[in-house]
């Protein structure tokens, strides 16, 4: 049963049994309507309030200034590696129009911390390739800075960024799900590991993937992102839907950029001003995901009582793993990922189990037994990878390390 397990996945990842109860009723019969919710239309007066409502308490729960608006997409965070490449250079285009033979390919700035961002950062460069021969490509993704050569054991320091004057944008990736990493919380922001605002010029957006680590605790600075966006299915609710927080003034018209040269034109489904202009209804949205992530939120607001409490609830998981990791790494008998303390997830906790390929096996082995789930490590990484989002509780986290103790004594 769910009291026996304690669930650890990365994404999809578990979600509060509470919201799950409601959710299940709500799909045999929603609101005493004799239909239930994934049977009733996207256009009628039960769904309109599922979304309306969802919208709100996201922007309650996140305090997102009146200028920017919420939708909800589809595609993944996959997904808006591409989408926020074509509708920000279609802005970018629109905001800077010169002649054809004046046209020089905008720098996008990708600082690339793990897996994600490099994913990102690939997909831009596929996306900008010139079409046919001598044509200048669509933009010229760069490095803005990177911490690939420490093996994403740490983030780069204030001395190590670079960015451009005159960017298309500037990309970043809040929590780093495969390697553990994250950029200190709003709380440590004088570390020297924080995002560095202050040293994106003045005007360039600034586009942050949040996916795993969305309303796990206070987002430092909305009012300085374009765009912040997150794949549903870590904290949110089910894999279907994507939430994105635009600033208006990037809501362009793509196809009206697209006509001036330079510019690919964006799949219609992608295109941020046909979601905002008709409230993420333009085709069929994923009800179902939207129904579950707008109970996650009224649930967060109504029984957590707003994300101060999670905030501290997530900080106290993670302190409590990180320091059960660290002395059992003084024993000798794992190793934690991320080397720097300050740039340690709060989210996906990464480690490794010393004694080769058998002490793991045993490891998840034991966990198993002891209803320890989905702790194995990323395929392209390995290792061990406890994910500890909102819906996983103190004692659970409390649990798996009294594990982790036990192990380090025995083995
Ligand atoms: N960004 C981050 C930080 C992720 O963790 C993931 C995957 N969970 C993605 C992007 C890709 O998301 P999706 O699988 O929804 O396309």
């Amino acid at each position: 049963s769910r009291e026996q397990v304690h669930n650890f996945a990365a994404g999809p990842s578990p979600l509060p049994t509470t919201v799950l109860e409601e959710a299940s009723q709500g799909l045999l019969n929603y609101q005493d309507t004799g239909m239930g919710l994934c049977e009733l239309s996207h256009r009628g007066k039960e769904f309109k309030a599922v979304i309306e409502g969802a919208e709100a308490n996201l922007r309650q729960l996140l305090s997102i200034p009146d200028n920017y608006s919420v939708l909800f997409s589809q595609g993944g965070g996959t997904g808006q590696f591409s989408a926020v490449v074509l509708n920000l250079l279609s802005a970018h285009r629109l905001a800077n129009p010169v002649p054809a033979e004046q046209f020089t390919p905008p720098p996008i700035d990708y600082v690339l911390t793990g897996s994600w961002s490099s994913k990102a950062y690939a997909e831009s460069q596929r996306l900008v390739q010139p079409t046919f021969p001598n044509a200048p490509a669509f933009a010229a993704p760069r490095i803005a800075a990177s911490s690939k050569a420490s093996g994403w054991t740490r983030l780069p320091k204030r001395d190590e960024y670079n960015f451009s004057e005159d960017a298309a944008f500037v990309y970043y990736c809040e929590n780093e799900t495969i390697n553990g990493i994250e950029f200190p919380s709003a709380s440590n922001s004088s570390s020297d590991s924080a995002f560095p605002f202050d040293l994106v010029p003045d005007g360039v957006n600034i586009v942050a993937d949040y996916s795993s680590s969305f309303i796990s605790r206070k987002i430092p600075h909305i009012e300085k992102h374009a765009i912040i966006y997150a794949g549903a299915q870590k904290n949110l609710g089910p894999s279907g839907v994507t939430v994105l927080i635009i600033r208006n003034d990037l809501l362009v018209d793509t196809t009206a950029a697209s006509k001036l040269f330079c510019v690919p034109p964006v799949p219609i489904t992608y295109e941020y001003k046909i979601l905002a202009d008709n409230k993420s209804l333009y085709n069929t949205p994923p009800t179902f995901p939207i129904y579950v992530s707008a109970l996650v939120l009224k649930h967060l607001l109504v029984e957590k009582g707003g994300l101060e409490g999670l905030e501290q609830t997530n900080k106290a998981k993670a302190e409590l793993l990180y320091d059960t990791l660290d002395q059992a790494e003084q024993a000798g008998k794992v190793k934690c990922v991320v080397r720097e303390k300050d740039a340690r997830s709060w989210m996906n906790v990464t480690f490794t189990i010393e004694g080769g390929d058998d002490k793991e096996k045993a490891f998840l082995d034991g966990a198993e037994k002891r209803g320890f789930k989905q702790l194995k490590g990323h395929r392209s990484v390995g290792g061990i990878r406890a994910s500890i989002y909102n819906a996983v509780t103190l004692e659970s986290v409390k649990a798996l390390c009294e594990y982790i103790q036990a192990f380090a004594k025995e083995n």
